[in-house]
């Protein structure tokens, strides 16, 4: 096992982790990111990204992912593909061990960002890959003339919801209320798209077939009427938890596991930084993501200056 020493180990290749590689890169630190999955977080699985300014006409998740990485690595950047198991303080570095090796780094930035949310009801963890999907981009296209269900009300079930409309005949977005939280301009669009309809103040219980996805079991949450009704996929969109776990007990959370961060970005351990959707408060934006990254890249420079 190799035990390289890097300036900062950023853990996470998402907006935020790849900004802080360019950002310290061209300080002249030496940088290691570590991704488990792939560049991009979760923007590399979101058909398009319109709200990124300079893209007018909008850019694909993937292709904004991919360019911030070749930014990254034009500047030098390191990027390993390898699944960090834990971040260990020790007396003048951290040891940042994963599956295959262990790395040191004088300071660390965690921005392993969050991951979807699931239902948690009979059928779901069964039947994925077999119907059930948190990727319109990644399955979308296996639900062409189909009939699918889309969970939840915020502006990942619409702009999801309104992509899904490209391939299946009819997406019917079931809401736990009967108010969107999602923005207005999603809510718009996607209330005008002849393919979708709302099903309100509906939870999922269930979700049923033999091979695959033939139907759902729903609930009314204010009459607590049931119903089946047929659906052949279903993709969930009910929001994200924070990947914090390798850093429990280690920083500073709060009781759903987001990072506490001070000023500067700073978390409660001295040399540990935290950018993106990992850090309590964060807005859950990609222009946002690469601001903190950007933030916490200066103030861990800062950092080093005043360390030597
Ligand atoms: P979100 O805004 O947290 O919305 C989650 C939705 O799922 C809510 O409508 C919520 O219902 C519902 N929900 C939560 N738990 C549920 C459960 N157990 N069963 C049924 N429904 C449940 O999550 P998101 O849509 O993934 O968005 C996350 C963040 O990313 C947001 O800040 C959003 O603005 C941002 N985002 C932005 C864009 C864009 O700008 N184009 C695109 C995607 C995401 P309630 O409303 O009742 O709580």
């Amino acid at each position: 096992m190799s035990t390289s020493l890097f300036d900062t180990v950023i853990v996470g290749a998402g907006g935020a982790g790849l900004t802080a590689a360019i950002y310290t890169a061209r300080a002249n630190l030496s940088t290691l990111v570590l991704e488990k999955l792939m560049p991009g977080g979760q923007i590399a699985s979101t058909e398009g990204v319109e709200n990124y300014p300079g893209f007018p006409e909008g850019i694909m998740g993937a292709d904004i992912a991919q360019r911030m990485e070749a930014q990254a690595v034009k500047y030098g950047v390191q990027i390993n593909y390898e699944d960090v198991k834990n971040v260990l303080p020790r007396e003048k570095f951290f040891l940042i061990e994963t599956s295959e090796n262990r790395y040191q780094a004088k300071a660390v930035i965690l921005a392993m960002g969050a991951s979807f949310r699931m239902l948690g009801v009979p059928g779901e963890k069964e039947f994925i890959g077999r119907g059930v999907s948190y990727c319109a981009t990644c399955d979308g296209a296996f639900f062409k003339g189909k009939n699918v269900m889309v969970v939840g009300g915020g502006d990942s079930a619409l702009q999801e919801g309104i992509f899904l409309t490209k391939f299946a005949s009819q997406v019917s977005i079931v809401h736990r209320r009967d108010q969107l939280r999602g923005s207005s301009i999603l809510q718009e669009r996607a209330k005008k798209n002849p393919k979708i309809r709302f099903i309100w103040d509906t939870v999922i219980d269930k979700i049923q077939g033999n091979s695959k996805v033939e139907s759902v079991l729903l609930r009314n949450v204010k009459t607590q009427e049931t119903r089946t009704m047929p659906a052949d996929g279903v993709f969930v969109f009910i929001g994200h938890a924070p990947n914090s776990g390798i850093v429990k007990g280690l920083v500073e959370m709060d009781e759903e596991g987001y990072v506490i961060s001070g000023g500067g970005y700073r978390t409660s351990v001295p040399g540990i930084f935290a950018a993106g959707e990992i850090r309590k408060g964060s807005v859950h934006q990609l222009v946002a993501a690469a601001g903190e990254g950007c933030g916490a890249a200066l103030a861990l420079q800062a950092y080093l200056e005043n360390q030597e």
